[in-house]
């Protein structure tokens, strides 16, 4: 299991607790307001509340010992910056660092972050590429230039297999799933030749976006 320090526990911390600690994940909250603190209670082994730009604070957590560091704090952004780069000096494994501009980014990439989230970015881009075709299901980003999209089953594809349409060789695109309107919960992901493809429905595909984009016209 890999233990994990989340320092800052406001929104941001606190569902970053909530999502290690359902992936079976040992957390260890920080922060300075008791109130906040609170809030991750039930995410987390243990709450300490402290001022983590503090050295001797810091020293007392030992925190070459976690796979893990989140420094979680968006508004402040020196005090994001002081705790980052004291993690470093405290031979922290891995510090992943929270930006909210790409001015921070660099900073903090440049004084001891191991990998910079940017939340708000990742999720203004995302929404705008979600919600930019009725078509689109949904969405994540691979590699540049290369995504997974969830998309609604184009109607000339209905009740015909992936063999017929020979998508890979035509499109250049992988289906990686196939959901079916019918049971929203279930995707298929054993696809073959002889895979089916609803009436009613959405697919998973990788491939380059650009390529996505054209052939479901997004
Ligand atoms: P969010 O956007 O995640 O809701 P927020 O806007 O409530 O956060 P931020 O300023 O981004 O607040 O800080 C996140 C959390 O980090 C807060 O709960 C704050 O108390 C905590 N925090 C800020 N500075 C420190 C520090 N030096 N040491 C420990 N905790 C800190």
């Amino acid at each position: 299991m890999k233990n994990v320090l989340i320092i800052g526990l406001g929104r941001f911390g606190c569902f970053t607790a909530q999502k290690f600690n359902e992936l079976g994940m040992q957390v260890i909250g920080i922060d300075a307001d008791e109130t906040k603190a609170g809030a991750a209670i039930p995410y987390a082994t243990k709450i300490l509340i402290g001022d983590c730009t503090n050295m001797d604070f810091m020293k007392t957590l030992g925190v070459n010992n976690f796979d893990l560091c989140v420094v979680a704090i968006g508004d402040n952004f020196l005090a994001s910056l002081e705790v980052t780069s004291l993690l470093k000096d405290l031979h922290a494994s891995y510090v992943v660092s929270r930006a909210s501009g790409e001015k921070e980014e660099k900073f903090l990439l440049r004084n001891g972050a191991d990998y910079v989230v940017f939340p708000e970015r990742e999720m203004a881009s995302w929404t705008a590429l979600r919600f930019s075709s009725e078509q689109i299901k949904n969405y994540i980003d691979v590699t540049e230039g290369y995504a997974i999209f969830e998309v609604t089953i184009p109607k000339d594809w209905h009740g015909k297999t992936i063999g017929e349409i020979n998508i890979r060789s035509k499109f250049g695109i992988n289906v990686l799933g196939i959901r079916d309107a019918q049971f929203p919960m279930d995707v298929t992901m054993d696809i073959s030749p002889s895979s089916l493809l609803p009436v009613d429905g959405s697919i998973l595909v990788l491939g380059p976006t650009s390529r996505i984009r054209k052939v479901f016209h997004l």
